[in-house]
């Protein structure tokens, strides 16, 4: 038995210690590796790749290629990974979570895996929380992949050039945001060919700080939306359309059915309303289904019986109590004509295209392994939902931080007072501080009672990654106060005395020097020399004075952010210290631990004097459990939820895989045809009666598919009702097959326009299904006012919307294909141009993407002309520059460190 496979049998308990025995066998390759030239360490790569084309496996090569790893990080970037970061880089190679606390060096570690992964040639995905942190490992452990001969690449949104981006995903390694690569996947599902694709599938995902991705940001999904001012407007258009179409002539009516059948003579007026030549040439603006609605609206469905108007809305009538059904909407547009008809407002939100949660996206990929420093709280949840096991990795070196016993204050004003005293005092002394906040709001609070003590300070609020990463990276200065919300400057190193290549192009630009010039690049390298030695001369200090000190000025709902804060500091053994400064008025106590707010209050303590008490902190921790219970009970509700969406989108999207591919739809059509005949024939002629026979009717329906030449005459000639089946099956059959005929090209231009037509009806229908699921999902808890399990009648309505669904398309694509002239010169839709995308990054980001939240609220368009549309567009990416200091801390300056090419 392989030593591997011995490690992958391993109960739970006994995985780490499985890993620690496999280090010794990459450490009895080390001398051999350092005897290798750099040309005969780079030629294992081509060696590796042979060997795996020649059937070893992945598993075969892990010993040797951690070694040629080890050794080439050495070399490049003067890192050799310590035992415990081998261990770590198995974990992930096997699919696991390695817990490896902040500074343990996670980046260095991913670069085992993702070597070891990348050698097969299906690529591997390096997922980070932003794009900060996706920018700075890609070019930093860029580098030493690249030596070792892997393409490495980096999508995000400043590479907005399809090429750059499809080079990207076609690299070995892709670095990037796990909404990018969210959202890459849903634009990838939008695009008519392969040719429009990015990705090229799945395969293995390392995502770093697992647990803000995984578990904090799975509550919101990702979502690209686009604007509904379009389809408003076609909505009031074709609702004077249908007013000036006229009855019997124009169309029928079917009243007892509810259905309407526009003639030839009418759909010939609707082209020349709007200026087509053919109303169904047009498949993806769906005009045809328009018009269907549109006349339905104006025909069937009766004001004050069928609806009212009520607060300029229209609310439908429930037939049997004569109730509105508040919340409800007619589906399929239908709700939308009503409201064009009656020229009120359309209720019409930003139409979803396309959307996923991150759970369901991350789950597309064979393997997953992710890093963070605080998973194991969250382990359960981590193997019921994503099947990753947690295995905690040792430390470096030996843990020194002293994590300190909550204060409690009884009011929120004393202690915010007790806070800043403590800040105040350590600062006297040059002792660092990083002050963790809950919220913006409280920082903001904080700075200005630093401000009024005079302390000077910094505040980031994870708005700007970048710049927030530069000041975070100081942190550690003799004398910093740093006040940071729980997102900010995530990832990023904190120095003890500071990281000198920051400070030297920060004095440089004070002196008004550019550090592209010569002479400020010879300043420049001075001035690093001159902060590389006081630097560490500071950080010994800071040594003495304790290390860093965090405070905590809120206890989070969730331990496990606690403890990432905490983990600010005392990395890679240096001393540190943490405590939380708490208050009964903290919304986590009053929320939850009401039980010891009480037992407090009967007691007269003085407000200025914390409460140490066992009782009150036993009650936080139960009050965090509580939330945290609550939370992934939401989680796994979001889940069980998106859960139907999920299938059937797997459905939609395998359905245009094979028609993109070329599947070839005809049989398919044939049958489609068969069945409908069969179907419009058993409406029509409900027996074999020829008495019961509405054949006018029959003629009607039958015209809606293809131009029939019989008459009635001629069908009362039958003697049954397969007679009639069977005549209106043949004569369609040879309509069909003629249609390649009247095409230049035949019947290959007749297959293309088939899968185009095809394509073009999923995408439509499924954009329309997904914006009545959303309707769906908004009214559902009002079910459970009826005695109804909401997730139940979701997943039943659900699964009955989307048999609909499947119906529609093939009922759709049959119309459009017997009618269509040719799909050439479509209006594209959806234009992605316009689309809004939304998702979870992080709470700032979402209050940055405002203009989106507004236009959103406004759920409804105003008759005439809607408000212009004004697209939100992301941040502006920021890049570290040339001449910047590198982040690595090593007082060179970017283009001259890990910026080198
Ligand atoms: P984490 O993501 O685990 O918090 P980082 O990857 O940001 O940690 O690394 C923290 C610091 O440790 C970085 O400055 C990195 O260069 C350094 N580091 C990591 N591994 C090593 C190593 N094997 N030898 C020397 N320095 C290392
Ligand atoms: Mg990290």
């Amino acid at each position: 038995m392989s030593v591997v496979s011995k490690i992958l049998r391993a109960g739970e308990g006994k995985k780490v210690r499985r890993l620690a025995e496999l280090v010794p066998l990459v450490n009895e390759l080390e001398p051999a590796m350092e005897a290798l030239s750099d040309e005969q360490l780079k030629a294992k790569t081509v060696e590796f790749r042979a060997r795996l084309a020649e059937g070893e496996s992945l598993d075969d090569l892990l010993i040797e290629a951690f070694a040629v790893v080890r050794e080439a990080a050495w070399r490049v970037l003067g890192q050799r990974h310590f035992d415990v970061q081998i261990m770590g880089g198995m974990a992930l190679h096997f699919g696991w979570i390695a817990e490896m606390k902040t500074g343990e060096g996670k980046t260095l570690v991913s670069t085992l895996p993702v070597y070891l992964n990348a050698l097969a040639g299906e690529g591997v995905h390096v997922v980070t929380v932003n794009d900060y942190l996706a920018t700075r490992d890609s070019e930093w452990m860029g580098r030493l992949h690249a030596w070792l001969g892997i393409k490495v690449g980096r999508v995000g949104p400043d590479i907005t050039d399809f090429l750059e981006k499809k080079a990207a995903y076609d690299a070995d390694v892709t670095y990037g945001t796990n909404t990018e690569f969210g959202f890459d996947y849903l634009r990838d599902n939008m695009g008519a060919n392969r040719d429009q694709m990015v990705q090229r599938g799945h395969h293995f995902a390392i995502i770093d700080e697992v647990d803000s991705i995984l578990i904090d940001e799975a509550r919101t999904p990702l979502i690209i939306s686009g604007p509904a001012e379009q389809a408003a407007r076609l909505y009031y258009q074709f609702a004077g359309i249908a007013r000036s179409l006229r009855r019997d002539s124009d169309y029928e009516v079917d009243e007892e059915k509810k259905l309407v059948y526009p003639t030839e003579a009418g759909i010939a007026k609707v082209e020349q309303a709007l200026g087509v030549e053919n109303l169904y040439d047009a498949v993806s603006v769906g005009y045809v289904q328009q018009l269907t609605q549109a006349l339905r609206a104006k025909e069937l469905y009766r004001r004050d019986k069928d609806y009212l108007i009520a607060d300029g809305e229209v609310k439908i009538v429930d037939e049997f109590t004569g109730r509105t059904l508040d919340g409800r909407r007619w589906s399929e547009g239908l709700h939308q004509a009503v409201e064009a008809k009656e020229r009120v407002r359309i209720q019409d939100e930003n139409h979803t295209w396309a959307t996923v949660t991150l759970q369901n996206y991350f789950r597309l990929y064979e393997k997953l392994g992710g890093m963070t420093g605080t998973a194991e709280t969250e382990a359960g949840e981590f193997a019921s939902t994503y099947n990753l096991t947690v295995v905690p990795i040792p430390t470096n070196r030996d843990a020194l931080r002293m994590d300190q016993a909550d204060l409690v204050f009884k009011t929120e004003a004393a202690k915010f007072n007790a806070t800043v005293d403590d800040i105040a005092e350590r600062h006297e002394k040059g002792q660092p501080v990083l002050v963790g906040t809950a919220s913006v709001e409280k920082s903001e609070e904080l700075s200005r009672l630093l401000a009024k003590r005079g302390i000077t300070h910094e505040v980031l609020n994870a708005k700007q990654h970048f710049r927030e990463a530069e000041i975070v990276s100081q942190a550690g200065r003799l004398g910093a106060v740093t006040v940071a919300t729980n997102m900010a400057g995530r990832g990023v190193d904190i120095l003890l005395g500071g990281n000198p290549a920051g400070l030297a192009i920060r004095e440089l630009r004070a002196r008004g020097m550019d550090p592209s010039t010569e002479e400020g690049a010879a300043e420049l390298a001075k001035l690093e020399a001159h902060f590389a030695k006081e630097c560490s001369e500071q950080g010994e200090k800071v040594k003495e004075l304790g290390g860093l000190y965090v405070l905590g000025s809120e206890r989070h709902e969730s331990r496990r952010i606690d403890n990432q804060l905490r983990g600010r500091s005392g990395r890679q053994g240096e001393p540190g210290e943490s405590r939380f400064f708490l208050s009964l008025e903290d919304d986590l106590m009053r929320l939850f631990a009401s039980g010891a707010m009480s037992w407090v209050m009967d007691r007269a303590l003085p407000e200025e004097e914390a409460i140490e008490a066992k009782m009150v902190t036993k009650a936080i921790e139960r009050a965090q459990n509580t939330v945290e219970g609550r939370n992934a009970e939401v989680r796994k509700d979001v889940l069980k939820y998106d859960e139907v969406l999920n299938e059937q989108r797997k459905i939609i999207y395998k359905r245009r895989l094979q028609v993109i591919d070329g599947d070839d739809l005809h049989d398919y059509t044939v049958e489609l045809l068969e069945v409908a005949m069969n179907t419009v024939v058993t409406t029509a002629c409900p027996s074999d009666y020829p008495e019961e026979w509405d054949l006018s009717l029959l003629i009607a329906e039958v015209t809606q598919y293809y131009p029939t030449k019989f008459s009635v005459e001629d069908l009362a000639q039958a003697g049954d009702r397969d007679q009639l089946i069977e005549s209106l099956v043949n004569e369609a059959l040879n309509f069909y097959e003629q249609r390649p005929e009247s095409f230049p090209g035949g019947g290959v231009q007749a297959r293309e326009i088939e899968r185009e037509v095809m394509l073009q009806v999923i995408d439509q229908r499924w954009r329309d299904h997904l914006a009545e699921m959303d309707y769906l999902r908004e009214g559902i808890n009002l079910r459970a006012v009826a005695q109804q399990d909401p997730l139940v009648a979701w997943q039943r309505e659900g699964y009955s919307m989307f048999g609909q669904l499947m119906e529609h398309i093939d009922e759709d694509y049959l119309r459009y294909i017997l009618h269509v002239d040719a799909v050439a010169e479509q209006p594209q839709e959806p234009d992605l141009n316009q689309a809004v995308y939304v998702a979870a990054e992080d709470p700032v980001a979402t209050v940055a993407s405002a203009p989106l939240a507004g236009s959103m609220d406004q759920s409804s368009i105003d008759p005439p002309a809607p408000a212009d549309f004004v697209p939100v567009v992301k941040a502006d990416h920021q890049k570290v520059g040339r001449n910047d200091p590198c982040w690595c801390g090593s007082a060179k300056k970017f283009k001259q460190c890990h910026g080198a090419v």
